[in-house]
């Protein structure tokens, strides 16, 4: 168990960021239900993790798969002593290496990050093999640095038309992060490439792509003016609480 007052600490943070986005959906003239919030749980161990869940975070992310299959596992050990408590749905936002498709797909409900064609392939093999229909969103770079993680536009395009010639894997959108210690202005312009982006791709591909993840707890007022309907959220919830 975690003390008491980190709990509420977490609740508090949970609370103001959810009343923080709805604010931003509604100035954008948005349902505040078209914005959920995937909250990032990579700073903290697996029980501060559970007191976001219990303070009423459906959703989690993390960026590192095994760390995901760690949490994954204490919350069903806590099913297990409990089976009131329910689960998280697990969101993969980070890199994944092609050998930890296998017991991530089973674990998650969107993977945020394909950042390649390769991994599309491993992704989709897996889930042939494991007869599991898998969610996902295709990474991609708008920020013109050389450095950052995704794929260029035109890489991004050949991946969601690879993906359709794999039954069980369904791509439902776009992903992408602004660049390192942009400020918000060139951030918002960012997010409104991904959209334009993610409007083309509908075209060219037949797809709804209904989901643009994009917007952190830096800039996600920005991304949500632009059209995020998922802001992934780690910092801000958990302020005040010690990093491990
Ligand atoms: C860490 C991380 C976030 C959350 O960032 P904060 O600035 O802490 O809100 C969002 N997306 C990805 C891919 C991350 O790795």
């Amino acid at each position: 168990m975690i003390a008491q007052e980190l709990q509420e600490r977490i609740r508090e943070n949970w609370q103001q960021v959810q009343a923080d986005v709805a604010a931003a959906a509604q100035q954008s003239g948005r349902e505040p239900a078209s914005v959920a919030i995937v909250g990032v749980s990579k700073y903290v161990d697996a029980e501060t993790t559970a007191a976001l869940f219990d303070a009423g975070c459906p959703i989690l992310g993390e960026n590192r798969p095994q760390a995901l299959w760690q949490k994954a596992e204490h919350f069903q050990q806590r099913k297990l002593a409990d089976p009131q408590v329910g689960l998280p749905s697990w969101h993969l936002i980070g890199h994944m290496q092609r050998n930890k498709t296998k017991r991530t797909i089973p674990l998650v409900d969107l993977i945020h990050s394909v950042d390649s064609l390769r991994l599309l392939q491993a992704i989709a093999e897996q889930a042939e093999r494991l007869e599991h229909d898998v969610a996902v969103l295709i990474e991609v770079n708008v920020s013109d640095e050389s450095n950052k993680t995704g794929l260029a536009p035109s890489d991004a395009e050949s991946v969601l038309m690879e993906s359709l010639k794999w039954q069980p894997i369904q791509v439902r959108g776009l992903m992408a992060m602004a660049g390192w210690g942009t400020d918000t202005d060139v951030a918002r312009r960012q997010f409104a490439k991904l959209r334009a982006l993610r409007d083309r791709f509908r075209a060219s591909s037949g797809l709804p792509l209904p989901e643009l993840s994009m917007g952190m707890s830096g800039d996600y007022r920005e991304a949500i003016a632009e059209g995020a309907t998922i802001v992934r959220i780690g910092s801000r919830l958990f302020e005040g609480v010690p990093r491990v």
